[in-house]
């Protein structure tokens, strides 16, 4: 007998989802992220008991296709790359395919997708096992709703906070890709009640408004800088606005939300000494770069990224919030190095 045996594709994508699927906003942010990846324009989600009841994101994206639909839960199966070129390129949000196997296998799943022009397929699985697949009429796009969350795995259930934390994980997640995608029109519902709608035209200062209020969204200034390897954008709040946490400093780079400390030390350099001790701005930093100097290929959850030339980066960060406050005249001319 054999003491190494080769787990089962259900007991591996379990093993998967104890790191991809932390707790209910990671359900969201990886649908989200496949909804946008699928060129949506209108995403809606609605969350019962803070995504422990039920999860259900609807997109009018570009559909699954009944051939592929139980492929999209296979683990390591993804539209998004092709071969090892593209890994080192990635334009899409996703690009692992985890997502939908590992939610899966920790939850109950029903999804009716079509692309457009095509008939709908809708698939229910438990636990990661097909058990029901039938055509269904459907109108392009996808509809996913993942119920039961963590029901077959205790230790994880039993982490979970109350309802009001992990709501406010849910609403912070949809926050950041709604202000990262402003073209795209977000509804976020928590048991019926509207936590955020944005109307997809674009204008990041109406999603700042509906997200912090009018009266924050018209106390932020835009900022914008270029070097030979950025290119920088976003809105920053003046010194009057602080918080007590730097959770509100979002940095993302090529469209995606990235942790990066050194990044957001060099936003508060930026400040420089106008925010009182221990207060933080709030921020939006889009940073673009070749992909080529990304690596987003750290780990499952892809917030984590490794960066080039980071230090130049920091410079050209810090050095462009100081002269946004200049033109504010908030510090002096002669202040930024
Ligand atoms: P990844 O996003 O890394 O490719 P996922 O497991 O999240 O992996 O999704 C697997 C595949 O299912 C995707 O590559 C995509 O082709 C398809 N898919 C998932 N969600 C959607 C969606 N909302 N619209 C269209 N296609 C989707
Ligand atoms: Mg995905």
């Amino acid at each position: 007998m054999p003491e190494i045996i080769e787990l089962d594709d259900f007991l591996s994508n379990k093993i998967a989802a104890g790191e991809v699927v932390e707790r209910p906003a990671s359900v969201v942010k990886e649908l989200v992220e496949n909804a946008i990846d699928a060129h949506s324009t209108i995403i809606e989600i609605d969350v019962e008991e803070a995504g422990l009841g039920k999860i259900r994101v609807l997109d009018n994206g570009d559909g699954i296709d009944e051939e592929d639909i139980q492929r999209a839960f296979k683990r390591h199966a993804t539209s998004k790359i092709k071969d090892e070129k593209d890994l080192f390129r990635i334009r899409t949000l996703g690009f692992r395919g985890e997502a939908l196997p590992s939610i899966a296998s920790v939850s109950m799943i029903e999804l009716i997708s079509a692309k457009a022009g095509k008939p709908g397929t809708k698939v229910c699985l438990e636990a990661g096992k097909l058990l029901q697949q039938e055509k269904s009429s459907a109108r392009a796009g996808t509809d996913l709703t993942v119920s039961n969350l963590f029901f077959n795995t205790p230790a994880r259930l039993k982490y979970m906070k109350t309802i009001h934390t992990e709501i406010g994980h849910i609403s912070d997640i949809v926050n950041r890709l709604a202000l990262a995608h402003p073209n795209i029109s977000f509804r976020l519902r928590h048991n019926e009640r509207e936590l955020l709608r944005t109307n997809g035209n674009g204008d990041i200062r109406q999603v700042l408004a509906a997200i912090y209020g009018m009266n924050i969204a018209r106390k932020m200034i835009p900022i914008e800088a270029q070097s030979l390897d950025f290119t920088l954008s976003g809105w920053i709040s003046l010194p009057e606005i602080t918080r007590a946490s730097r959770n509100y400093i979002s940095t993302m780079v090529n469209g995606r939300f990235i942790k990066n400390y050194s990044l957001v030390n060099a936003i508060m350099d930026g400040y420089h000494t106008l925010l009182p001790i221990n207060r933080h701005p709030i921020v939006l930093l889009s940073i673009k770069m070749d992909p080529l100097l990304v690596d987003v290929n750290v780990h499952p959850a892809k917030m984590t990224v490794r960066l080039s030339k980071e230090a130049e980066l920091e410079q050209l960060i810090s050095t462009t919030i100081k002269k946004a406050f200049q033109q504010q005249e908030l510090i002096p001319e002669g202040n930024v190095v």
